[in-house]
């Protein structure tokens, strides 16, 4: 049985993680989504609330499982028995920091292997952090996020400028 892990904060999970998860989940027998707790950015979403968010977009998936870890993400692999790690490449910028990635984890944990998926070209562009601007001004977010995340999403920045 191959097992991979994608890792990731999904602050929240866009279009483009979803379409890595897709295609990453047709080649594994089961993709572990590693959600990220320790992040040193302060998250928009809490741990828990980004776990629901991607439940809801993977909901018809059905090899995947989602978990959250923190620390080392060699550790979080090897106790999973992970065969391999999933990232995705939207360009050369994400190039440079993820191979030095790969290799480190590789060299921790040799056991297991980074796959890379490019970006399909219509997410390139897309990342949590887009998602976050444009929401926090109003803006549509329609086209970067699943249509039935998109009222969460608001709803977050709307109880924020009333707290
Ligand atoms: P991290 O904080 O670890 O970068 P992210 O949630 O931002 O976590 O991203 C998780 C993974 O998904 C990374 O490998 C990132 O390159 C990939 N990714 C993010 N956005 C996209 C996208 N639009 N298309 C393809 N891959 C993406």
């Amino acid at each position: 049985m191959k097992k991979g892990i994608y890792p990731g904060s999904f602050d929240p999970v866009t279009l483009g993680h979803l379409d890595i998860i897709k295609r990453a989940s047709k080649l594994s027998d089961e993709l572990v989504i590693g959600v990220l707790k320790n992040s040193s950015k302060t998250p928009l979403f809490t741990v828990e609330e980004r776990v629901e968010l991607l439940k809801k977009v993977t909901g018809d998936i059905p090899n995947i499982r989602i978990e959250t870890y923190d620390g080392l993400l060699v550790d979080f692999a090897r106790q999973e028995k992970a065969d391999f790690l999933v990232r995705g490449l939207r360009a050369v910028t994400d190039f440079e920091y993820e191979i030095q990635i790969a290799q480190t984890n590789h060299k921790m944990y040799p056991d297991v292997d980074t796959i890379f998926f490019t970006t399909s070209i219509e997410y390139s562009f897309v990342s949590s952090s887009l998602v976050r601007e444009i929401a926090s001004y109003g803006g549509d977010i329609s086209a970067f996020v699943p249509k039935c995340i998109m009222s969460d999403i608001y709803e977050k920045y709307k109880k924020r400028t009333e707290d």
